[in-house]
């Protein structure tokens, strides 16, 4: 088990680390994200937009802007201007006049009102007299009030159906700027309304027309956004509050807003000067920025996979580096063997089974002869060789089942398990001979030594201290008696 403060420690780099990753692939992620949506924003506003607008102007100019040119050549007409001044003879003239602008210019309608005889003419003849209190006729009489060359007025058209048309209304002027009437044109807005079709579904975006105030006066088959119907003020839609609270009226430019949902759009207005209408696109976010949002969310599965496997590899790793620092901390270096550090958990283990299962144990205690001289006079790179060669006779004299441990210095110490007395003499004494036998290798030399064992037996009420130091007692004595012997702690024998 590794300290309270390595762990703490590990779980402490881990969590730091987790948060570095997360916040940095977090962070690279999510800037990367805000670059590309402005990125998109800025295309969307700057260009997609603003480009649509300009197609769409172009293509709709020819359609709603000719009836403008046809309309002031109409007012500027002599023939027109003159017979309205000679009194309105023969209103056949005049109708077939209107006739003929109709079919030459493929317009819808063609008309003339008088302000003299308040006669309304077009092309198939008298329609009707304006009337000051008709709603229908108002525009005329403002028209006549007021001072610009002409107005647009979008209206059904009673001489056709009641088709939706845009009338072009044109003051003519006498020859000394009086007003004498109004001319012009009307023109179906099935044409610009199929362009503004086939332009929604092209570009996925809306197209629709208002005037100065805001009041919607054209939009798609379907309708505009938000539900928006022909004659709606963009300001009383609910859906666009927030975009009515920063521009209450249509102001020409880029603008971006919310809708009732939530959905970010964005909305080019431009203006059309010749009809003072506004042409307006707007498109919605979601569209476009939903392949980067995938992304984003794609990245971050991404990073998070990628924190996981370098934080468990982290974590793998820090486990083996752990387990090599513990087991460095329970073996000898030179010898391999158990050091006594661990020796003192092992003998423990040893002795509680040997007295709980009521089986033997033996302790010798093992100590190289003299070793001092040999270190002494072959130095002692020679004495470290020795011992590790010395362990390794060690090792091959015991069973798997007994403990072995470096002692400290030349010293070793052994716990035989399930061996009577006899048994664990033959053991000793087979190390011992092995050892007396033995040529340990040096360089080029062959070194010789004998080692002294002293042997003791578990008894009843005995400590691992007291286990030990008759062990030590019993090699005193093997030492004492001339070493390169066995000695138990009872009985003591002695070989060649
Ligand atoms: P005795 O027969 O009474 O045991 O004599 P000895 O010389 O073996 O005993 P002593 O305790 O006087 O000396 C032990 C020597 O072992 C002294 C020490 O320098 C040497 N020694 C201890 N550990 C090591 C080691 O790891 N490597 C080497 N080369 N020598 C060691
Ligand atoms: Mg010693
Ligand atoms: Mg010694």
């Amino acid at each position: 088990m590794p300290p309270r403060s390595a762990l703490f420690s590990q779980r402490t780099l881990i969590l730091t680390l987790l948060m570095l990753l997360s916040c940095g692939f977090f962070a690279t992620s999510l800037l990367s994200y805000l670059a590309s949506r402005g990125a998109i924003r800025d295309g969307i506003i700057n260009t997609e937009l603003p480009l649509t607008s300009d197609t769409v102007y172009s293509e709709i100019q020819k359609d709603l802007l000719r009836p403008v040119q046809i309309s002031s050549m109409m007012a500027q007409d002599t023939f027109l201007r003159d017979w309205l001044l000679a009194g309105e003879q023969d209103a056949e003239r005049i109708t077939r006049y209107l006739g003929e602008v109709m079919a030459g210019q493929n317009t819808f309608t063609a008309f003339l009102v008088s302000d003299a005889s308040r006669t309304y003419y077009q092309a198939k003849g008298v329609l009707k007299k304006v009337d000051p209190q008709a709603w229908r006729d108002a525009w005329y009489f403002r028209l006549r009030d007021g001072s610009a060359p002409y107005e647009t007025n979008v209206d059904l058209d009673m001489a056709n159906q009641d088709t939706l048309t845009v009338f072009i209304n044109y003051r003519v002027l006498d020859y000394q700027q009086r007003f004498i009437g109004a001319a012009g044109v009307g023109l179906s807005v099935d044409a610009v309304i199929r362009l503004i079709d086939q332009y929604q579904r092209r570009y996925q975006r809306s197209v629709f027309f208002t005037d100065a105030e805001g009041k919607v006066l054209l939009t798609a088959s379907e309708g505009g956004p938000h539900g928006l119907r022909v004659g709606d003020l963009m300001s009383a839609s609910p859906a666009l509050r927030n975009l009515s609270e920063r521009m209450p009226s249509p102001t020409p430019g880029s603008h971006s807003y919310e809708d009732a949902e939530g959905h970010s759009h964005f909305l080019n207005v431009r203006l059309l000067p010749e009809l003072n209408w506004y042409l307006m696109v707007d498109k919605r976010e979601t569209g476009a920025l939903d392949r980067i949002r995938e992304s984003l969310y794609i990245n971050l599965t991404i990073c998070a996979m990628i924190t996981l496997v370098v934080l468990s590899l982290l974590n793998a790793m820090i486990k083996r580096h752990q387990d090599n620092t513990e087991a460095l901390a329970t073996l000898d270096s030179l010898t391999g063997l158990p050091n006594r550090r661990s020796f003192d958990l092992l003998a423990e283990q040893a002795l509680q089974q040997a007295q709980r299962e009521q089986s033997t144990l033996v302790a010798l205690l093992i100590d190289l002869d003299h070793f001092k001289a040999l270190n002494d006079t072959h130095g002692h790179l020679a004495g470290d060789a020795v011992l590790s060669q010395f362990a390794l006779v060690l090792q091959g004299s015991l069973r798997q089942a007994d403990v072995l441990c470096r002692w400290g210095g030349e010293e070793f110490i052994v716990l035989l398990r399930d061996v009577d007395e006899a048994g664990a003499l033959q053991v000793a004494e087979k190390i011992r001979l092995r050892t007396e036998q033995a040529r340990f290798v040096f360089e080029d030399r062959s070194l010789q030594l004998t080692t002294s064992i002293g042997l003791t037996r578990l008894q009843a009420g005995d400590q691992l201290q007291s286990l030990i130091s008759r062990a030590d007692h019993a090699l005193y004595r093997a030492k004492q008696g001339g070493r390169n012997r066995v000695c138990s702690e009872r009985t003591s024998r002695e070989h060649a």
